[in-house]
């Protein structure tokens, strides 16, 4: 198939298509890498839209519960949702925490919705850049909703946090001093706080955690892209599908004032300049790690260690001899 007719198939939603598009951005391939830049240059220019959300939480949480529940609900409204995962741990070791086929039964057999799995693999550089160039194809696809799942280690949040609209953290129910658990950071990049679990025993601990979340955001520097009252701290029970329309409707509440006040459109723009500028300092970095610069880089090294090159003037000099195009 050539990139026009995939393009064409993408933008009438075909989901196979869709996954073929999504291997082709996953593959290492020069030609295959050309090809994806062709093919997704030509979909932005017809500047589809979705609601992308981002969410984070530890393993066990209830991620997958919840993305369940709450992707059924969604397309119970009509609504087409894709999920996709952002897994460091796959980068890292080969193996995966979100990958497991048997994750999501219900919704994977929903003709509304899509699932990836994350790619295997790779750094987590190369894992952004495909999970980004995916989730820009679900929305050539014409999905409402694209849901960008991911663990709480390393960067992996802050990786989707910039190719998401909102960001949701997945919380369990926990006693006392486990609000420290969770970094400012992180803290800081949550537009809802999801406590998930509330339901049973453990309900009084939930309402309870809720409640402390709700009083550490009260804390937080007010932030321009929030109306009055966000972020916000809600209990949901993936399990019993408890409170998921609530935060829908939170959601839903918060992508209508942040369009209306351009804050949209504002985060889109800035996402675009942030991964623009990683791309360029990945190509950069690329450069150093061709077989031809790590031998200079040895013997820069070895001239740096015997006092003959200063540090500052080996940089220059491999600079110099490696940088140009
Ligand atoms: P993930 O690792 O974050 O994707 O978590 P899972 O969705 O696999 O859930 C981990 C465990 O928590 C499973 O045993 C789920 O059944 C359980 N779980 C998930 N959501 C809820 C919930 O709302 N209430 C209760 N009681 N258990 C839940």
């Amino acid at each position: 198939m050539d990139t026009e007719q995939l393009t064409q198939k993408i933008l009438d939603g075909d989901r196979r298509a869709l996954a073929r598009a999504i291997t082709l951005v996953e593959s290492g391939r020069e030609d295959h890498r050309a090809k994806a830049g062709e093919l997704l240059s030509g979909l932005a220019k017809h500047k589809r839209q979705s609601l992308r959300i981002g969410l984070s939480g530890t393993p066990g949480v209830g991620k997958s519960t919840f993305i369940e529940s709450f992707g059924m609900m969604l397309t119970g409204l009509g609504l087409r949702v894709a999920v996709l995962a952002v897994d460091p741990s796959s980068a890292r070791s080969g193996g995966s925490i979100l990958g497991d086929k048997t994750r999501m039964e219900r919704l994977s057999r929903e003709r509304n919705a899509f699932i990836r799995p994350s790619p295997s693999q790779s750094h987590l550089g190369g894992v952004a850049r495909r999970s980004r160039e995916a989730v820009a194809l679900c929305e050539a696809a014409g999905f409402d909703v694209v849901l960008i799942e991911t663990v709480g280690v390393g960067q992996s949040e802050t990786v989707v946090a910039e190719m998401s609209d909102l960001f949701l953290l997945l919380l369990a129910p926990a006693g006392g001093d486990e609000l420290q658990g969770v970094k400012r950071g992180i803290m800081e990049m949550a537009d809802l706080i999801l406590v998930n679990k509330a339901d049973g025993p453990l309900k009084p601990v939930a309402t309870r955690t809720c409640a402390d979340y709700a009083g550490a955001l009260r804390l937080l520097r007010k932030r321009p892209q929030d109306p009055e009252g966000f972020p916000k701290a809600l209990m949901v029970s993936a399990v019993e599908e408890h409170g998921l329309e609530q935060a829908w409707e939170e959601m839903q509440a918060l992508t209508a004032w942040r369009k209306e006040n351009g804050h949209w459109d504002r985060r889109r723009a800035d996402q675009s300049c942030y991964w623009f500028d990683q791309e360029v300092r990945q190509a950069l970095l690329a450069r150093l790690h061709t077989a031809r610069a790590q031998a200079a880089m040895a013997e820069l090294s070895g001239q740096v260690a015997e006092g003959v090159l200063t540090p500052a003037a080996a940089a220059q000099q491999m600079l110099q001899d490696h940088l140009k195009g």
